[in-house]
């Protein structure tokens, strides 16, 4: 949808240059494949009268959202420049009015409840209707208005279907998407092979949607003012994921430029791969285990690829995207075991379903009700409790996979030590129904271990570390709880910080905790996988660090580079600190001398 297209429109071949947040490093250069949505297959069927209920509610949750994410765009829209802010927000304003109880939300609720039509299809229809109506007056300001209905309209189908984006599957190779939003899982739809890149106007740098542009290696630039206004699919554009540019229409000499600054990229890249066979020791002897996070099965080619020492974290949630059904236990078994016998007896440490929050599954239907803070509801090991045949066949599936090579399972936003006993009664129920189905499994069962991603489990980690076999330390939300950061939010993402001395003390606590315990402590959130903080990280203590595998081999470089022993005193004075601006000096300084 191009919302904000009354934004002024620039005349042909000037180039426009935007700002956003660069997620994920690197250069594409290809043609626009603007994302809009249309009412082009719309779903239509007759809604059964004991689901009526159930079907208003649906089309409620899609105006809810709906307006969310209007609100969000208003706020993004005061940072464009000149009147192309006054007039975003003005069309917005409008839109938020059509979606606040107007005839087209009156009218769309009457259709589901009377006529039984389903929310899709009552929309589609409500708008038709409307749109025609006005048409018929023969006023201008109504005939002007046809299109903000429709524009509502559209967002309300978006956010009710959960619309594949199967056009990613035809683009023209080397295309970059320009969405107004994209969910983690439309990114996980992305072939590498078509897409070079992508750009949207929300999200932040922390969220599963960079996450997985940072795994697929795909340049990537969210959160960018203005972005839609006056793009059209099939005109070049360039994404700079590094420094978080998109110049639209660039011309000929920025072209030239960047696609020098492309070459030199893919140069370092050759230069970093003699690094594969080599270990990553630091200059003194020690030992730094460097593990790859994978979200999706096809991604273990990369970590073999690498010579990854193992799977740190093997994020199992986007095997329930993308699909209306849930997985089989013998459909996980199957891409988990086939990721465990790639490894090849390195360790693979699967964590079990970390849905909720903004990651949301099609498959898991109505599990969720609306939550006025999706972040802090029913996320991730609490829905598993919740839903014991979902974490038991999940285990199951995991189990049965440990009979090919080496695992470990991990559960996400652990925060008391009794969800972890509960696990361990699952994990027992599901070993005696294996046993009696004589499959071969994991025997004896594989280590449990805990994420530590709240701030109350890192505070008490010297108590959980007494009742789990290992730790993973989750920065991403680790952070996002500890600072109270929407880690996908662009509004705020410039308060997102890992240097935090609050967070420091929390990774320095459970990291400290863990060895004490005497259990391994490994750490798999996006600081893992950043250079800037490997020195910190080694001198904090960590010994095992788990990140993107398009970034494994440029923290390789760094470890290489390392003293253990100055970093650890680096990292005591850095402990000493209360300013993070002062942290973060004491760290620069640290990278460049070392
Ligand atoms: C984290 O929170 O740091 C983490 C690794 O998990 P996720 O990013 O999947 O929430
Ligand atoms: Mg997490």
């Amino acid at each position: 949808m191009r919302t904000d297209r009354t934004a002024a429109k620039p005349a042909a071949a000037e180039k426009r240059v935007l700002t956003g947040l660069g997620v994920s490093p690197g250069i594409a250069i290809g043609p626009v494949h603007l994302v809009e949505s249309g009412f082009e297959q719309v779903p239509e069927y007759v809604v059964l009268p004991g689901e009526i209920t159930a079907e208003r509610e649906r089309f409620q949750a899609a105006v809810a959202k709906s307006l969310r994410q209007i609100k969000k765009l208003r706020a993004k829209a005061s940072a464009l420049p000149g009147s192309a802010a006054e007039e975003l927000a003005f069309l917005l304003d409008a839109h938020q009015a059509i979606l606040s109880g107007s005839r087209l939300i009156r009218g769309v609720d009457r259709r589901i409840e009377e006529d039984r039509y389903n929310a899709e299809y009552a929309v589609q229809s409500e708008v038709a209707d409307i749109a025609q109506h006005f048409m018929a007056m023969d006023d201008a300001y109504l005939a002007g208005r046809v299109q903000d209905i429709r524009d509502a309209g559209s967002r309300l189908i978006r956010n009710l279907s959960d619309r594949k984006f199967q056009a990613f599957a035809t683009l023209r190779e080397g295309s970059i998407i320009i969405a107004e939003e994209l969910t983690p899982a439309d990114t996980a739809l992305m072939d590498p092979k078509r897409v070079a890149g992508f750009a949207t106007t929300l999200g932040g740098a922390e969220g599963h949607t960079a996450i997985m542009g940072r795994s697929l290696g795909l340049p990537a630039v969210l959160g960018v003012a203005g972005l839609m206004a006056g793009v059209a699919s099939g005109q070049t554009v360039i994404v700079d994921g590094g420094s978080g540019t998109v110049i639209v229409d660039p011309d000929p000499a920025t072209l030239a430029e960047y696609e020098r600054r492309q070459a030199n990229q893919v140069a370092d890249r050759h230069r970093l791969r003699a690094l594969i066979g080599e270990p990553g020791r630091t200059r003194d002897g020690l030992d730094i285990n460097l593990q790859v996070n994978l979200e999706l099965p096809r991604e273990v080619s990369n970590a073999v690829g690498l010579a990854a020492d193992g799977v740190g974290l093997l994020r199992t949630e986007f095997l329930f995207m993308n699909r209306t059904d849930l997985p089989s236990e013998d459909e996980q078994y199957e891409d988990l075991a086939a990721i465990v016998s790639a490894m090849d007896g390195r360790p693979v440490t699967i964590r079990t379903l970390d849905v909720g929050g903004e990651k949301l599954a099609s498959s898991l239907g109505d599990r969720f009700g609306e939550s006025a803070n999706p972040a802090l509801g029913l996320r991730a090991i609490r829905l598993s409790l919740r839903e014991p045949k979902l974490l038991d066949r999940q285990l199951a599936a995991m189990l049965r996979a440990g009979a090919h090579g080496p695992i470990r399972i991990l559960l996400p936003m652990i925060t008391s030590i009794a969800e972890v006993r509960t696990v361990r009664i699952a994990l027992a129920r599901v070993v005696q129904r294996l046993k009696r189905r004589r499959v071969p499994f994991a025997d004896p069962p594989p280590p449990l271990g805990a994420m530590i991603e709240v701030p109350g489990a890192a505070l008490s980690a010297d108590a959980l570390a007494a009742g789990v076999d290992f730790f993973a330390i989750g920065t991403n939300d680790l952070i996002q709880y500890t600072l109270a950061i929407d880690r996908g939010d662009e509004q705020v993402a410039d308060l997102y910080n890992p240097l935090h001395p609050a967070v420091l003390r929390l990774i320095q606590f459970a990291t400290e905790a863990a060895l004490r315990a005497r259990i391994p402590v490994s750490l798999c959130g996006e600081i893992a996988g950043d250079p800037r903080f490997t020195g910190l990280l080694v001198g904090l203590g960590l010994r095992d660090l788990s990140m993107s595998p398009s970034k494994l081999l440029a923290v390789k470089r760094r470890v290489r580079s390392l003293d253990s022993v100055a970093a650890m005193r680096r990292a005591r004075m850095i402990m000493d600190q209360s300013d993070p601006g002062r942290i973060a000096a004491l760290l620069d300084d640290f990278n460049e001398i070392e």
